[in-house]
């Protein structure tokens, strides 16, 4: 399996196996070392291409075990239905981890989303909207964040999410790693781009 040539641990490898896929795709294997390396990511890359597990892999590489009772990680998407697709993802390819994880979306009352996230979490999948909302309750506390993710940052510009964005920004500390997916790269991409991530590296398929 040419997953083995990333440095990647056995539960994880493990993981992709059972996943069926055998050869990374050209996202993954461009994008998965620098993220390793610790490196601010710009991802040009559309559905289909496996973006997510390109991002995934690393993190849950780098997050490794369960610690502590804040999220280490949060991913950012536009809507419901992605957040809980990456959700997914992520309890498919972290399942031989002790990794907590949830996905964090409007349209319901947040009372389950908020019991799960009491119970101590490492990575949170979520809306821009809800998160903002469960972060002024002070339900999410962001001292322990290491990474953060934008993805399918064009669809989140285009949804008018850009002041959210700005407000979590200003909040979460300023040491970490940042990654941005986005399917195409218009001027605002651009510029959130420029907001977002520290001299990024640029991954394009
Ligand atoms: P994505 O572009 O992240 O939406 O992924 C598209 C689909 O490709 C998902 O169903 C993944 O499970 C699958 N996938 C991701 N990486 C690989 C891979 N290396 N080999 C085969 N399928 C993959």
């Amino acid at each position: 399996n040419s997953f083995e040539k990333f440095e990647l641990n056995r539960q994880l490898l493990n993981a992709v196996a059972d996943s069926g896929y055998s050869e990374p795709t050209p996202i993954q294997d461009k994008a998965i070392p620098l993220i390793l390396k610790g490196q601010d990511v710009l991802g040009i890359a559309q559905t289909g291409t496996g973006k997510t597990a390109a991002y995934l892999l690393p993190i849950l590489m780098k997050i490794k075990y369960a610690q502590g009772s804040m999220p280490r990680c949060i991913i950012f998407a536009p809507t419901r239905e992605l957040v809980i697709q990456i959700d997914k993802a992520i309890a498919e390819l972290a399942k031989y981890t002790d990794l907590r994880h949830t996905a964090i979306y409007g349209g319901l009352g947040p009372k389950t989303q908020i019991e799960t996230i009491q119970k101590g979490i490492d990575i949170i999948v979520a809306t821009p909207g809800r998160f903002m909302d469960l972060y002024l309750r002070e339900e999410i506390k962001v001292k322990d964040l290491k990474i953060m993710v934008l993805d399918e940052a064009d669809k989140m510009m285009d949804m008018g999410f850009m002041p959210q964005i700005r407000k979590i920004l200003e909040v979460i500390p300023r040491k970490r790693q940042n990654l941005l997916f986005s399917a195409t790269f218009p001027e605002k991409v651009e510029k959130l781009s420029e907001e977002f991530l520290e001299f990024p590296t640029r991954v394009e398929v």
